[in-house]
């Protein structure tokens, strides 16, 4: 199973949503308990993994002109494998066979857990296996993890999604929401947070769905917001984050929670996707604007300091010029410090692709640069406003491009946002990490960031630094819990080797 040099080393690509990057957290976890050993480079990993997203435009051509370009390299070494799982391998099954003969495992969004057997049959068949379930096989947050990040973790609440928005493949291939209960969640935080992580992100398609089977709704309390103020209560956990609620589900609970509870930061990413109603309703989104904008009232009144964030999509089939106004309408009033914009693409599989009145690309186009010239402007203004605050951040990697030419570090503030900083100054200890805690006072305020050029204010060596620093990263062992069986050896002891981001239409693609 290697190419002469021990372990085999493995690689994964992932593309899509923070869903998709928990989940290659899992996938590497699942590899290093079968054996394999992680690179972070693709050149010469005896695996590759493509963890897919079936979201994005073009997201199969992009697959496959990748996977083509893997071909030489798999007939030069014939022992190397290659694996294509998540929401485009769901959808095209043994399609990805038929198109690149040369990959050896397909495997789908709710069998994670089953790449090393997959990857054996593969070897020991000598040919390729296709195996795409339609149930879920075993919770993913039940599965091993390598982490990615040694100060801040995801942790998955839900998976799967019960809305019928009609742009969205989620629910064909995530299927139907599925809740982990909040005693596994809890331990899994603490089992971060025992291990130096300082922030988590709650991750649900709809985090306000959360536990509707079990909570108590007709009491005004929701299971979401209980589930945060119990984390308010985990030691050492000093940020709290969530991604995404829907609207709909929104509770004056959960706002009530956010503000009493002193660790959930001061921030919500809340998908708008238009604001005319007539679009939310072809959408099959089914709040209307002003119940937007009533939530966003009640979390500014209850938050004054909360940043907000939003998904909005440009051009969706049968948007007018007057439907157009009401999203900018909408966006003039949220006064959001950043949105994600998207220009509506037909995504085959989902009932938006087929409607008539597809808006002309041109059309799409102007009006999505109105749109992003309208919230530059009111990001810069918030920045600006940001200047001369005391700003508290956790050092982050990897989010400053410019940091080494400008000799600055990156981190993100409670509100998430991204703030670069001069690590300079009689406060700094020694030298400043990611994962350290840094604060600074605001100099500058650019439409996508925040400066702080003068000395650092303070500086707080943390667990998670030095984690950093010693390569490092959490581990989170295989569980069981939800009745689903799962699989594989026994759960491995805990790592004691470490001290040990929906709905959200926020992609990117990341490689690791
Ligand atoms: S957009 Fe979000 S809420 Fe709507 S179906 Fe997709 S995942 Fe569910």
């Amino acid at each position: 199973m290697t190419a002469g040099h021990g372990a085999p080393r493995f690689h994964i690509r992932t593309h899509g949503c923070q869903m998709n990057v928990h989940d290659s957290e899992r996938l590497a976890g699942v590899l290093e308990e079968a054996g394999y050993e992680h690179t972070a480079d693709a050149d010469g990993a005896d695996l590759v993994v493509f963890n897919t997203c079936a979201v994005r435009e073009n997201a199969d051509n992009k697959l496959y002109g990748q996977l083509g370009r893997l071909a030489p390299e798999k007939a030069r070494r014939p022992g190397m494998q290659i694996a294509v799982g998540g929401c485009l391998a769901q959808k095209d099954r043994e399609t990805v066979v038929r198109r690149a003969p040369w990959v050896d495992v397909v495997f789908g969004t709710h069998n994670t857990g089953s790449l090393p057997a997959l990857l054996d049959r593969a070897r020991h068949n000598g040919e390729a296996q296709v195996e795409i379930l339609e149930a879920l096989e075993t919770f993913p947050s039940h599965l091993p993890a390598r982490r990615d990040s040694s100060y801040s973790g995801w942790v998955s609440i839900s998976v799967g999604c019960n809305n019928t928005c009609s742009f969205c493949i989620v629910p064909s291939l995530r299927g139907k929401e599925v809740d982990r209960r909040p005693g596994e969640i809890l331990a899994e935080v603490e089992a971060l947070v025992a291990e130096g992580v300082l922030e988590v992100t709650l991750l649900g398609q709809n985090v306000n769905a959360y536990g509707v089977s079990f909570d108590d709704r007709a009491s005004g309390r929701t299971a979401f917001a209980d589930l945060l103020r119990s984390c308010g209560h985990v030691q050492g956990l000093e940020r709290v984050r969530f991604t995404s609620p829907h609207p709909r589900d929104f509770t004056s609970d959960v706002i009530a929670a956010m503000a009493e509870t002193p660790n959930v930061c001061p921030q919500l990413h809340m998908p708008l996707q238009s604001g005319s109603d007539r679009v939310l309703r072809a959408m099959r989104r089914s709040y209307r604007a002003r119940r937007y904008l009533d939530i966003v009232d009640d979390v500014r009144g209850a938050l004054p300091d909360a940043a907000l964030t939003t998904d909005i999509i440009v051009g969706f089939p049968g948007e007018t010029e007057e439907d157009f106004a009401e999203t900018l309408r909408v966006v003039e009033a949220s006064r959001f410090s950043q949105a994600f914009t998207f220009q509506y693409s037909p995504r085959p599989g989902t009932p938006a692709a087929t409607l008539p009145d597809q808006v002309p690309k041109a059309v799409v186009q102007d009006r999505y640069d109105r749109l992003v010239a309208l919230q530059e402007g009111i990001s810069l203004e918030l920045n600006r406003e940001q200047v001369g605050r005391e700003l508290e951040l956790i050092v982050s990697t990897g989010e400053g491009r410019k940091d080494t030419a400008t000799r600055r570090m990156s981190g993100r503030a409670r509100d998430g946002r991204l703030v670069h900083f001069t690590p300079v100054g009689p406060a700094v200890e020694g030298t400043v990490r990611p994962g350290d805690v840094v604060t600074v006072r605001a100099t500058y305020g650019a439409p996508h960031h925040v400066v702080a050029d003068g000395a650092v204010l303070s500086h707080r060596r943390t667990r998670a630094g030095d984690a950093h620093e010693a390569g490092q990263r959490p581990t989170t062992p295989r569980t069981t819990g939800l009745g689903l069986p799962a699989l594989g050896p026994p759960a491995p002891e805990a790592t004691a080797s470490v001290p040990s981001a929906g709905c959200s239409a926020a992609l990117q693609e990341v490689s690791s």
